[in-house]
């Protein structure tokens, strides 16, 4: 019989404790030891933040582990448990889903004992690290053939408190965008099992493109304005300035929005991320280049609405998403 996943010190430590959760072994390789922080000042709120749930988003990892030295100089309150890396065999092979079981981390929470390695890990964070907070921030980042803003988001909750109370919550990173995202792909994912637990989650996408300076600066400044708001650490909330604008927006986007390209071939953005468009404006034009006739499709926004995230300059298959547009949020 395999081990029951378990940490390698003890939680309710005071102070700074650092050690391992460990995942345990199954038929298809060993034990797994993940890097966990914990920062234990004793009552008030308990936050679980995460990083590297997908393989190829690693804005979360580097600004999980800046979080770190933060709180060891600011932190006055409560518990603060930091995983930094959930799935070191996908941020190894920088990898959206993990190599060894071709599973999606993000799509199979909470995960089973008796699984595989993605599967394991699931179990492990869900069993373990999740009872011992009351507020989850996951740090995504939106991948690398993407523009898109930085975002705290979260998806419609059925209860009407704990959508009010998460989208409060993902409001006070003010970072550019507060995002309620309504997609079809929701199974197994982290935010439903922990909200399904009564807990607050926000997912932070934060951006896209490659890892840059500029970009890690306002991921980190949000997250360091979400964790004063919750009041682990005593300030004020830094503004945050986007590609020369300081705003915040609250939009909600849905399945409908999510605007596909029609056929194989190489997508051209034509609008950037927050711009608004009107019905049929063109957002992007898809150009067939296996065609002689140099044939081009354009891809024109299904209402009025605000460009959220587009694929930039990819090449790509029929029915991928190439741009999702947005509304802003009515509750
Ligand atoms: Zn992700």
């Amino acid at each position: 019989m395999s081990k029951a996943p378990h940490l390698t010190f003890d939680l309710d430590m005071p102070g700074v404790s650092r050690g391992h959760l460990v995942v345990p072994g199954g038929s298809d390789r060993g034990e797994l030891l993940l890097p966990v922080f914990s920062l234990n000042k004793g009552e008030g709120p308990r936050l679980l933040v995460t990083g590297g749930n997908h393989g190829d988003e690693l804005e979360g990892p580097l600004v999980a582990r800046r979080l770190i030295e933060w709180l060891q100089k600011e932190q006055i309150c409560g518990r603060v448990i930091v995983l930094p890396v959930l799935n070191p065999l996908a941020v190894e092979a920088w990898s959206r889903n993990t190599p060894l079981d071709g599973l999606n981390l993000n799509r199979i929470f909470p995960g089973r004992a008796d699984g595989s390695v993605t599967q394991r890990i699931a179990d492990a964070v869900s069993r373990v690290l999740l009872p011992m907070a009351d507020t989850v921030f996951d740090l995504h980042s939106f991948g690398p053939r993407w523009d898109f803003p930085p975002a705290a988001t979260t998806h419609p909750i059925a209860d009407p408190d704990l959508m009010a109370r998460t989208v409060r919550m993902a409001e006070a990173f003010k970072l550019p965008l507060t995002l309620v995202w309504q997609h079809n792909d929701t199974v197994g994912m982290f935010d439903i099992v922990a909200q399904n637990r009564g807990k607050v989650f926000v997912c932070a996408e934060f951006g896209g493109g490659t890892v840059g300076a500029n970009n890690l600066a306002i991921y980190e400044a949000g997250v360091r304005n979400a964790i004063i708001a919750l009041g682990l650490v005593e300030g004020e909330a830094e503004s945050l300035t986007f590609r020369e604008q300081k705003s915040c927006q609250t939009l909600e986007t849905h399945p409908s929005d999510e605007l596909k390209s029609p056929a194989t071939g190489i997508f051209e953005p034509r609008r950037s991320v927050f711009d608004e468009v009107k019905q049929g404006d063109v957002i992007g034009i898809l150009h067939l280049m296996d065609s002689p006739a140099a044939e081009s499709i354009d891809i024109c926004a299904p209402g009025p609405s605000i460009v959220l995230g587009i694929a930039s300059g990819a090449h790509v298959d029929a029915n991928k998403l190439v741009a999702i547009v947005a509304r802003p949020l009515k509750l």
